[in-house]
């Protein structure tokens, strides 16, 4: 259960889940201007400074870094690991939608898209078609800013205004999908959001529209013990007061952390794909983005799944 949910909450980009997606975007913005960056997204930071004010202004503060210093070094560690994964992360989806460019796929879903500008910011071959799903008003929002600015698609891009627990297929096919095609998936930064059954759903519908050779790749979120959760809520509130950081929203009020919710992995290979997952610490450590956490908590945060159709 979650706590701030319903079954048909909607949302714009400044408030509930869709503030989310403001925060995952301000870490790219600030990876992006980092001095050493693992990801580059120059739209990031456009999409950012139109939303408003809240909590992903503190991933932005130049002046942080030194009040992180006078904190003391779990502050330090703690929010560095949160930007080193958003980073990890973008960067591992960028190089499977790079291997299904290579390997053909011409028609790429990116589910929950959020302000995720890989519409404009990758490299893709000509005639690939990019389709992002997400609540109209946070799409309505990505548009309209890149517009602004006069940002232009590195593909033809295509948009889904349309909840993901409503009739997204009918919403996609309208847009021109074509499920003979094979396609490349991606759910980033969705899955918490969707209770149990619905991810099920998702990955039911998923199914039947992918022609073989299609892939899918998802950062999956498996239950976390009430522990273990009271112990982050405590660890980013102590974090959030040292560095004097207005907590607008406790994000795990936003999410469902349902205990019966399906491995992804397991799921996939039970339903006509081969997938396999990457822990996330395993790939900070591999791109040297990890830091340990004195306290000891360095289960990782999520698997990040890839899967094809066979
Ligand atoms: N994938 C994007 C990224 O990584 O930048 C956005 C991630 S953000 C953490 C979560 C996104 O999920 C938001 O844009 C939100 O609107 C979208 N979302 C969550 N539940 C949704 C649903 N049921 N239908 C459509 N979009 C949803």
């Amino acid at each position: 259960m979650s706590a701030l949910r319903s079954h048909d909450d909607t949302w714009d980009i400044a408030t509930s889940v869709g503030s989310t997606a403001v925060m995952v975007a301000a870490a790219r913005a600030s990876e992006t201007e980092s001095p050493d960056p693992l990801i580059r997204d120059p739209f990031a930071r456009i999409l950012v400074d139109g939303a408003g004010t809240g909590m992903w202004e503190a991933f932005l503060d130049d002046s942080l870094t030194d009040r992180m210093a006078e904190a003391d070094p779990e502050a330090t560690a703690v929010l560095t690991n949160m930007l080193n994964y958003q980073a990890v992360r973008t960067h591992f989806f960028d190089a499977y939608f790079r291997g299904a460019s290579d390997a053909g796929i011409r028609q790429i879903v990116i589910l929950a898209s959020g302000l995720d500008s890989r519409a404009y910011r990758l490299e893709w071959p000509a005639g690939t078609r990019v389709y992002g799903i997400d609540q109209p008003k946070v799409l309505a929002y990505k548009a309209e800013t890149l517009a602004r600015h006069g940002a232009q698609p590195s593909a033809v891009r295509l948009e889904v205004p349309i909840d993901l627990r409503q009739d997204w297929p009918a919403a996609l096919k309208a847009q021109g999908f074509d499920p003979s095609q094979p396609t490349a998936w991606l759910a980033e930064g969705l899955l918490m959001y969707l209770p149990a059954d619905a991810q099920d759903r998702l990955f039911e519908l998923i199914t039947k529209l992918s022609a073989p050779g299609s892939r899918v790749s998802a950062e999956a979120v498996g239950h976390h013990d009430e522990e273990r959760r009271a112990a982050m809520r405590e660890r980013f509130d102590k974090f959030a007061d040292q560095l004097g950081i207005q907590k607008s929203i406790d994000i795990q009020d936003l999410t469902y952390n349902d205990v019966e919710r399906a491995d992804v992995t397991d799921w996939l290979n039970a339903h006509g794909w081969t997938a396999s997952g990457t822990s996330s610490t395993d790939e900070m450590r591999r791109l040297n983005r990890w830091v340990p956490v004195t306290d000891g908590d360095d289960e990782a945060f999520a698997t990040y799944v890839v899967g094809e159709r066979l």
